[in-house]
């Protein structure tokens, strides 16, 4: 007997629930990615997603090969190319992660029906992607949790299922055809300081945030120049490293650290599953507002100047330039520029969602688009009248202005917490640093804004 395994968002070996599955009840394995039109099409396979993944396709393919298998790669449209496979192969069964997102809805919608025509069977698993499958805990009333608090509560009293060891031996029947893999050699457009992705990597990172940085978290995970946060964020959204595991073995560890990283994992969970039950909060908004968004029609030059690091304010410019240059944001960064954007700019959080997903090489529709939304207030959350103040902000997480000097280098000789004002210095030295004056002011900023939403 054969079975396939379709890879989507779990690219490994350990702990996945698919794979072990196929292996227990088959005696040959076909492990196959499809590179999907339809995801190319909706421009999800950006140059930074596009490189990463590339190397988790090799990793996963090494590890393979390591086990006397191989990936199997095939593009064009994923229900065409899964029926292909299984025919091939023989193969009566295929196993797949489930998933979140409309696209992964239809998609298990249009392989079940297409498979069940042939007379094979889709098996599909839970807690692949997530630890917790969404719809898994609900609140009495509703089918999904709207709000984080009873959400944890509940998520945290789960048993999680154990984590399963990576298999053996893989075999891979001969005679399946594969494309080569693709590569991150040449790609145009990928950040210069891109982190490198696939299993192994994700493992080794793993173990290094165990070993040194778990402990320290709670107190340090707002420090934007310490960066001491795990940056998993990546291995998550491509599945290199496993949910479950990483709930486990933080439990195990233990310590406030590991209680405030679980939480973090808990905020993936309750996003994937608001998305699941809310498939078009990813781009109307959850709670309306009325708001009358400013947009490229009316405030083109602010927005250009936000995407490109050169808005005036040092902390935000540093975090802009910093997604820029790695395709990954700090989590505070993350708020702030999307409070500056959405709240001080008061433009269309889509604008900057769009902007994120473009970069982002963890970009993940159901964490981008609804922490957008939180921080729009137009998400779950219901202080939808706070802003974030640049300057509190960059008192309280960059004091020293130390992370400001590593990302505008234009400012790197100013000393000290100066570095977040360099409109206070006299004219002559100002124009000297050739940094730009602030695209706003924050308290004509704070004033449209309130006026928008009618808090005044
Ligand atoms: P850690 O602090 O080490 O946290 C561990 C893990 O917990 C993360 O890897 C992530 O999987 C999860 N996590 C942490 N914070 C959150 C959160 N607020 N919501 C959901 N999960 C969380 N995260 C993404 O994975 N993809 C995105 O596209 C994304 N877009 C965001 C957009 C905005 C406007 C904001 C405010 C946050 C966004 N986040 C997103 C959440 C968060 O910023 C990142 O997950 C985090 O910065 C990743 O860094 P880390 O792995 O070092 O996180």
């Amino acid at each position: 007997r054969v079975s396939v395994v379709l890879y989507t968002s779990d690219l490994r070996l350990h702990d996945h629930p698919p794979l072990r599955a196929a292996l227990g009840s088959a005696d040959a394995v076909v492990p196959l990615f499809v590179r999907d039109d339809a995801i190319a099409a909706a421009g999800f396979t950006t140059p930074n997603r596009q490189a990463f993944l590339a190397d988790c396709l090799s990793l996963l393919d090494a590890g393979l090969r390591e086990r006397g298998g191989r990936l199997v790669v095939r593009s064009g449209d994923v229900v065409d190319q899964v029926g292909r496979v299984a025919a091939e192969a023989g193969a009566d069964e295929v196993h797949l992660a489930a998933g979140v997102s409309a696209y992964a809805a239809r998609r298990e919608e249009r392989l079940r029906r297409a498979l069940e025509a042939a007379g094979r069977r889709l098996h599909v698993h839970d807690a692949v992607i997530t630890a917790l499958a969404p719809g898994a805990v609900a609140p009495a009333a509703a089918d999904h949790f709207a709000v984080f608090t009873p959400y944890f509560r509940r998520w945290s009293g789960q048993r999680l299922r154990e984590v399963l060891g990576a298999p053996r031996t893989v075999p891979v029947p001969d005679r399946i055809g594969s494309e080569p893999l693709p590569t991150a050699a040449g790609l145009p457009g990928v950040s210069p300081g891109l982190a490198a992705g696939g299993e192994a990597e994700g493992r080794k990172r793993l173990a290094a945030w165990l070993r040194g940085g778990l402990d320290a978290y709670e107190d340090r995970h707002d420090d934007l120049a310490g960066d001491a946060t795990s940056r998993l964020s990546p291995h998550l959204h491509f599945g290199t490293l496993s949910p479950v595991e990483l709930v486990h073995r933080a439990r195990r560890h233990g310590g406030p650290g590991a209680d405030a990283f679980v939480r973090q994992l808990a905020w993936r969970d309750f996003h994937h599953q608001v998305l699941a039950a809310r498939p078009d909060a990813a781009a109307v908004d959850y709670r309306t507002r009325h708001d009358r968004w400013r947009t490229e029609a009316t405030a083109g030059d602010e927005i250009a100047a936000w995407k490109e690091g050169r808005t005036g304010y040092p902390l935000i410019d540093a975090a802009m330039r910093q997604l820029l240059y790695e395709g990954w944001m700090h989590n505070r960064a993350r708020l702030l520029t999307a409070s500056f954007l959405s709240k001080t700019l008061y433009v269309d959080w889509r604008i900057g969602a769009r902007h994120f997903l473009e970069l982002l090489v963890d970009g993940d529709i159901a964490n981008n688009q609804l922490n957008w939304q939180w921080v729009a207030g137009t998400g779950t959350d219901s202080r939808y009248n706070r802003i974030l103040n640049p300057l509190v902000q960059a008192r309280r997480y960059d004091p020293d202005g130390e992370y400001v000097r590593r990302w505008v280098p234009e400012l790197a000789a100013l000393a000290g917490p100066l570095v977040h004002e360099p409109w206070k210095l006299p004219h002559p030295a100002r124009a000297g640093y050739g940094y730009p004056a602030p695209v706003v002011d924050l308290a004509d900023g704070l004033t449209r804004f309130r006026r928008a939403r009618g808090l005044d």
